[in-house]
């Protein structure tokens, strides 16, 4: 275990009982917890408090209380930026959302299933907005039937709703009802807890209800520097050794390695995962020699490229975003190379490309020998070696493979793959060929030549085709 997740010194099991946090075995979630609010004054001085008060007095012209809850809060708490805006109201939200985005400019989309949906907001010159979207949820309280199915759902009130949440940091509210603005609601004294930087569980059943939010655990202590307190650490190991991951499906738990491969410390994650079995319990997968040192790598070229690019300083290079080089990935090519040693079946709801990049850096001990030993190739040769392979593949194996295959890839990434010629289809008509197999074959020649120097205009390029076509005609 890493030291961000060891158990937290202060994590005192009694504690926690005593502020009705832990419920007992059996209860369902949310609902009955907390059942006495505590609203106060808030805390912090708000940014986009014009926005906020904006979006209460939307909700309260449906006649319904509105809240800013869960990430955003505990990061207002923190003092750090939070990309999000999660919007609760307690009742009409699907009216909520459209009125939002009618009045802000944007397109709103409702799941009714799970009483959820996302503004999206158009682009607007409005850089006040935080994000460029709000996600809009009725406060719900959820109840499991069994241990990591998806809950059964019903309308609670936002304590109700705090209470179905993953953890004490994750479950407070700052109501936006005009009026009322800027009340704390802290049913589960996640302030306290967000103050001594620890993790814990609501109640006893946590993760067992949904165990996916093991991997959760493990990612929000990491990301805060937490630690997770000793009763939560005790369930969550106790809930790997019953296996209760395995029950989980290939494609929650691939969502939750997807949202570990876009934070800035993904590899001390990855590291507190394997450490503690999450996996192994899951799949009964156990890394691979060289893995980690695989997935360092990774991270380290990753941290190359955002910076060659001007990434803003606090920015993470991990996370997706147009200012990394075009084509690069960096947390699409993590869970490329995560999958390419993961026992991936055809349950996996993954893309075509992806499977076919995890594939191809799975079989990258079967790459070309010549690529592998030969630091002197031709460019014809590099080319030919490694034409035909995904793209988010070789941009991994340029960073996991030694020298001096890394170099081949590299200079076939960065120049040979654009290299072109200007002679068509047409162009091998006009000169009295049929069409055929032989095409493909002396447009090949022609860019072989093309790429080795030995012709390197137009007028070269044709001179080739027609000494090509001749020899093909003389046959
Ligand atoms: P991030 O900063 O990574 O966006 P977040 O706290 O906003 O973190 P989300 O995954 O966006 O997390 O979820 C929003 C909120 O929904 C969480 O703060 C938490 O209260 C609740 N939540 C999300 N997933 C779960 C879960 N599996 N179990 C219980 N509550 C959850």
């Amino acid at each position: 275990m890493t030291k961000s997740v060891a158990p937290a010194g202060a994590g005192r099991p009694s504690d926690l009982a005593g502020r009705g946090g832990l419920k007992s075995k059996g209860q369902t979630s949310g609902g009955k917890a907390g059942t006495v609010p505590k609203a106060v004054q808030s805390p912090f001085s708000l940014p986009n408090r014009e926005l906020l008060e904006r979006l209460g007095q939307i909700a309260s012209r449906l006649g319904t209380r509105s809240f800013l809850v869960g990430g955003p809060v505990r990061d207002l708490l923190l003092g750090l930026p939070s990309p999000d805006l999660d919007v609760a109201v307690e009742d009409r939200s699907r009216e909520f959302g459209a009125d939002v985005a009618k009045e802000l400019g944007g397109r709103f989309v409702y799941h009714s299933r799970f009483l959820t949906g996302t503004v999206q907001l158009l682009s607007t010159p409005d850089s006040r907005l935080p994000s460029s979207h709000i996600d809009v949820t009725q406060t719900r309280a959820e109840t499991y039937e069994r241990p990591a199915v998806l809950p059964t759902v019903r309308p609670a009130s936002i304590v109700g709703d705090l209470g179905r949440r993953d953890f004490t940091i994750n479950s407070m509210a700052l109501e936006l009802t005009p009026g009322s603005f800027g009340a704390f609601i802290d049913p589960f004294d996640g302030r306290a807890d967000v103050t001594q930087h620890r993790v814990r569980v609501l109640h006893a059943r946590s993760f067992i209800d949904d165990p996916t939010r093991i991997f959760r655990c493990i990612r929000f202590a990491t990301r805060l520097g937490f630690a997770i307190e000793q009763q939560t650490l005790d369930l969550m190991r106790s809930a790997v050794e019953q296996r209760l991951p395995a029950f989980l499906t290939p494609e929650r738990i691939l969502y939750e390695l997807r949202l570990i491969c876009a934070e800035p410390l993904v590899l001390p994650m990855v590291e507190a995962l394997i450490h503690e079995h999450v996996l192994k319990a899951a799949w009964r997968w156990t890394p691979p020699r060289g893995f980690l040192s695989g997935m360092k790598k990774l991270v380290r070229q990753a941290k190359s490229l955002g910076t060659v690019q001007g990434a803003d300083p606090g920015d993470s290079p991990l996370r997706d975003s147009p200012r990394t080089v075009p084509g690069f990935r960096p947390a699409e090519l993590l869970f490329i190379y995560w999958l390419s040693v993961l026992p991936v079946t055809d349950r996996f709801p993954i893309r075509k490309e992806e499977r076919e990049a995890a594939e191809a850096v799975a079989a990258a001990a079967r790459l070309e020998d010549g690529l592998k030993r030969k630091p002197k190739l031709k460019p014809s040769a590099i080319y030919q070696a490694l034409r035909g392979m995904p793209e988010s593949a070789l941009m991994i194996l340029a960073a996991l493979e030694p020298r001096p295959a890394a170099r081949h890839i590299k200079t076939f990434l960065d120049e040979l793959r654009h290299v072109s010629i200007s002679v068509t289809g047409a162009d091998l008509r006009a000169a009295g060929l049929k069409p055929g197999p032989a095409y493909r074959e002396i447009l090949d020649k022609l860019l072989f030549a093309r790429l080795d120097g030995k012709i390197r205009t137009v007028t070269e390029e044709h001179e080739l085709l027609h000494r090509l076509a001749a020899r093909r005609k003389n046959i």
